[in-house]
């Protein structure tokens, strides 16, 4: 299928072509994503589809939100199959900035939301949502969104970037998608693509672990040791596992949980040799 997705690579440009959209009365949705392409990013795109006139897709492997010794080098990469499944799923128009456009030298301005970004992945990767903020920030700034589309697959991003923009009067409405999965339940990933076929077969533990929490907070089952315990033991029965963390936490706020309530969120980072892969689900929701 050939590609009709329009794609912008300066910001000054896609500002323009944003301004003439809404000047002309159109509604604008944008998703941001760092392409590589699957399932996922593109049930958000069909959510976006409907939100909006102009539906804008960003594709930026944003090095702010990488740790120094992380995989932003070998972060994998497929513009042209990217536009086809954008073009596939109703995407207008595609951002993809280059670094130093985005990052101009001088640059020095990032933006930091506090609590929310401190705990689970932020713990792990200390600068990681600062540079999410940021380029979210810039992306908003450039674009000017009615609405933009998250994945629930990041449940901690999702909550900042709600906090951020309401915090910073940013003006957009934040939409968030649901998690998609593979057949064996594994969440799709751009980063499922480093795991070896041992690696892939035994990442089905996160989600079983989740699904396992779930079926005990359905039995009654309240205490963050027991439903936390019940999820490790699944994860390292995986000879190739790595727990990162495994916790329980208030849903909005993201605070620790000891006992959980109506809801609670249950989210775990496991790595697999290098590869980090992370899941979460909503108990009682
Ligand atoms: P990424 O390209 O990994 O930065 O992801 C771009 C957007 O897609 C983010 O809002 C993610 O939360 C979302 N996303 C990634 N994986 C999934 C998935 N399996 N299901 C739903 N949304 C996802």
């Amino acid at each position: 299928m050939s590609s009709e997705v329009e794609v912008i690579r300066k910001p000054s440009e896609m500002e323009e072509r944003c301004e003439q959209a809404r000047r002309s009365g159109r509604k604008v949705v944008l998703v941001p994503t760092m392409g590589y392409l699957h399932e996922g990013h593109l049930s958000l795109c069909r959510i976006g589809r409907k939100l909006g006139d102009v539906l804008v897709m960003s594709i930026f492997v944003n090095p702010t939100q990488f740790g120094v010794n992380e995989d932003l080098d070998r972060y994998p990469r497929d513009l042209t199959g990217d536009l086809e499944k954008a073009s596939s799923c109703g995407v207008d128009c595609a951002f993809v900035p280059g670094v130093r456009d985005m990052y101009p030298p001088r640059y020095q301005t990032f933006v930091e939301v506090e609590e929310l970004a401190r705990p689970l992945c932020g713990a792990k990767r200390p600068t990681h949502f600062r540079g999410v903020a940021t380029v979210v920030t810039k992306l908003f700034n450039i674009i000017r969104p009615h609405a933009a589309v998250f994945g629930e697959k990041d449940y901690q991003q999702l909550q900042v970037i709600r906090r951020l923009t309401e915090d910073m009067n940013l003006g957009v409405e934040i939409v968030a998608g649901p998690t998609v999965r593979e057949p064996d339940g594994v969440a799709m990933s751009s980063r499922n693509a480093y795991l070896t076929e041992v690696q892939r077969g035994q990442a089905t533990c996160l989600n079983r672990g989740l699904r396992r929490a779930a079926e005990l907070f359905g039995q009654g089952e309240r205490a963050a040791d027991a439903l936390l315990s019940a999820v490790r033991q699944i994860v390292e029965a995986e000879s190739e596992a790595r727990v990162d963390y495994i916790e329980l936490r208030h849903p909005e706020t993201l605070e620790e949980l000891t006992e959980a309530g109506d809801q609670a969120l249950l989210a775990l980072a496991v790595f697999f040799g290098d590869t980090r892969l992370i899941d979460n689900t909503v108990l009682g929701r």
